[in-house]
């Protein structure tokens, strides 16, 4: 699995770049996926997924 951002949504809060900030990181106040690979711990883009208060990030299959 691996995430991907729906910029339209993305409010630029910066909650996935908090919990995962080896993954997202914020580019002119909007969240990107730098490194879909990148989670420094078990499950931290799906604790960003559920942490986004516009439900911006979705879990993909490869
Ligand atoms: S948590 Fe959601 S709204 Fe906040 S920066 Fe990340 S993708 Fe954007």
């Amino acid at each position: 699995m691996r995430p991907v951002v729906d910029e339209e949504l993305c409010i630029g809060c910066g909650n996935c770049a908090e919990i995962c900030p080896a993954v997202f990181q914020l580019i002119e106040e909007k969240s990107k996926v730098v490194d879909p690979e990148a989670c420094e711990f078990v499950g931290c883009c799906e604790a960003a997924a559920e942490n986004c208060p516009v439900e911006a990030i979705t879990l993909v299959e490869d």
